[in-house]
C-alpha cells in the first residue's frame, strides 16, 4: 500500500528533488506538500540550531495534516564568524533582506580575510515526526571555504561565493546534478529516504 508523507515546505524545489530521490530509490511513497492540505500559520523558526528549527516545521505539520512529515532546515557556517550565520542564514542581512543582500553582507564581512582563514560548511537537517510522536533527525554536511568574489549563475543563497573542498569553481557554477551528489541538502535526503526504505 502506498504510504503518505508531506514534505513541510511550499518550496516547489524541495517538493521536486524529494519526489525524484524517493522515486529513484524505488519506493511505494506518496510525497505531498504543504499545498495538499489546509493552510495554517508557518511555526515561528525559534531554534538555536538546524535540528530544532527542522522538528518545529515537522511536528507542526503531522500536527495539521495527521500524516508523517518531513522537514529541513539548512544554513552556512563560516568559521572566521564563530559559526555564524547558521540558523540565521537566510535572514542574515535584516528580517527583509534578498539572497543578493545577505550575500554581499557576508563578503563585506570577509573582506580581507586570507584564504586559509575562509573556512565554512552548509549544514542540512532533516527531521521525520510522525502523528504518533516518533522523532528522527539526519544531518548533511558540504565543507568548503567562502570565495573572495562571486561566481555563477545557478543555485541560490550564498552558492555565488560558497566552494566545495576539493573544487575550484563555487557551487554555482556546477550543475544541479553535481551540487545533489556533494551537498548537505543531498546528503541529509538521500540518509533519509534510503531509511525509509528499509521501514517498507
Ligand atoms: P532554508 O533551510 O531553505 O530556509 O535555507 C536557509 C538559508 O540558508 C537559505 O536562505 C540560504 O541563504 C542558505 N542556504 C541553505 N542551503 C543553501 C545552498 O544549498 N546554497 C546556498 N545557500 C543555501
Amino acid at each position: 500500500m502506498t504510504t503518505r508523507i508531506v514534505l513541510a515546505t511550499n518550496n516547489a524545489k524541495k517538493l521536486t528533488e524529494l519526489r525524484r530521490v524517493v522515486h529513484a530509490a524505488g519506493i511505494d511513497v506518496e510525497v505531498a506538500g504543504l499545498a495538499d492540505f489546509p493552510a495554517y500559520p508557518d511555526p515561528a523558526e525559534t531554534g538555536r540550531t538546524f535540528e530544532e528549527n527542522a522538528l518545529i516545521k515537522a511536528r507542526a505539520a503531522a500536527e495539521r495534516t495527521g500524516v508523517s512529515a518531513v522537514a529541513d532546515d539548512s544554513g552556512i557556517e563560516v568559521d572566521e564568524l564563530n559559526d555564524m550565520p547558521g540558523v540565521r542564514s537566510a535572514r542574515w542581512a535584516g528580517p527583509a533582506c534578498d539572497d543578493e543582500a545577505n550575500l554581499q553582507l557576508l563578503l563585506d564581512q570577509l573582506e580581507g580575510v586570507p584564504a586559509e582563514r575562509r573556512g565554512a560548511r552548509f549544514v542540512c537537517a532533516l527531521a521525520w515526526v510522525t502523528p504518533q510522536g516518533e522523532e528522527r533527525l539526519w544531518r548533511g554536511v558540504m565543507p568548503g571555504r567562502v570565495a573572495e568574489h562571486r561566481a555563477g549563475e545557478r543555485g541560490f543563497g550564498y552558492d555565488p561565493i560558497f566552494v566545495a573542498h576539493g573544487h575550484d569553481v563555487t557551487t554555482a557554477e556546477l550543475t544541479h546534478d553535481e551540487k545533489d551528489a556533494i551537498s548537505h541538502r543531498g546528503q541529509a535526503v538521500r540518509s533519509f529516504v534510503s531509511w525509509l526504505k528499509e521501514q517498507k
